[in-house]
């Protein structure tokens, strides 16, 4: 596997507004993943608004955004409203993250200026800031989300070949609910032919339940233009026999046959209800600020 370069970068503003989805700011405290999983839709936003190529340019040149944690910190003195995704484009705990501690400096800022956060990893660095993390579910709602879209490792080596294994993932978790904070499992993408059988779905669930997740959702692979020949590429060196069924799958396109998802769907509905995905009991309303103050002032 390539080795990768890291460059620090300065950066002007840290929160991205983020239209139709379910948070309305993304946080990525690097451009670019070590984590090198093939499937990566970011691979394709990567090339699309930055001119780089789907390849090495995204996961063996990661830029480092050593000021970010500084320029969030200003930015949340002005922007409260809504809620954030940290790790939409990049891994927040990928290793080098063990050296900038950015995303835990960026976690220190949103403990200071709390806002709802998602955060969503592959990297069982994340238990480093437990402490960090409570202080923030103190405050506001958080919940961290680790993708394991399958447990198979052999799959894993091929799909993900930067990351911890599976296991490791979910030790995390696992460690991360004992600590009381909520933590789901991402199983994202299905690949159609690798990780889609209900075997390695009933096996994700059950990984998942068994390390205490609050959630198990699922989406199938889809395949933006822009990452097409890399991913028949890489299915033409690791699964050669799944081209054609892939090119009748989405013939062309992005997203997988309605037919298919549809099946998928039923699938993964039959295995969620094998296990148990107990969901965080709701937590007494938190106090505003200037309420908390108010009740000091009058004791
Ligand atoms: S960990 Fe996430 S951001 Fe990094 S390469 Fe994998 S899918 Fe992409």
């Amino acid at each position: 596997m390539s080795s990768v370069v890291y460059r620090e970068v300065h950066i002007k503003s840290a929160l991205n507004a983020v239209k139709g989805m379910p948070f309305d700011w993304s946080l990525n405290p690097w451009s670019g993943c070590a984590h090198k999983c093939v499937y990566c839709f970011a691979r394709a936003y990567h090339a699309r608004y930055r001119e780089k190529n789907v390849g090495t340019d995204f996961d063996s040149n990661v830029e480092v955004r050593v000021n970010i944690a500084d320029v969030l910190r200003k930015e949340l003195r002005r922007h409260r409203e809504g809620s954030l995704a940290i790790g939409t484009a990049t891994d927040p705990y990928q290793p080098i993250e063990g050296k900038y501690r950015l995303t835990r400096r960026c976690l220190e800022a949103l403990v200071d200026h709390p806002m709802p956060t998602g955060i969503v990893t592959k990297g069982p660095l994340v238990v480093r800031d437990i402490d960090v993390l409570k202080r923030l579910d103190e405050k506001t709602d958080l919940t961290v989300y680790f993708s394991v879209p399958c447990v198979d490792e052999e799959i894993v080596r091929k799909t993900d070949p930067g990351t911890a294994p599976p296991r490791q993932r979910l030790r995390a978790l696992r460690m991360l609910r004992d600590a009381g904070l909520d933590a789901a499992v991402l199983c994202m993408p299905v690949l159609p032919g690798i990780s889609d059988g209900e075997e390695s779905l009933d096996a994700a669930a059950r990984a998942a339940s068994e390390a205490g997740a609050t959630a198990f959702r699922h989406r199938p692979l889809k395949i933006d233009t822009e990452i097409q020949q890399y991913y028949t590429d890489f299915l033409a060196a690791e699964f050669p026999v799944l081209v054609p069924r892939y090119a009748a799958l989405y013939g062309g396109g992005a997203h997988p046959r309605k037919d298919y998802e549809r099946q998928l769907e039923e699938r993964v509905r039959r295995v969620r209800a094998r296990y148990e995905f107990r969901e965080r009991a709701p937590r007494a309303p938190r106090m505003r600020e200037s309420e908390t103050v108010q009740l000091q002032l009058a004791m």
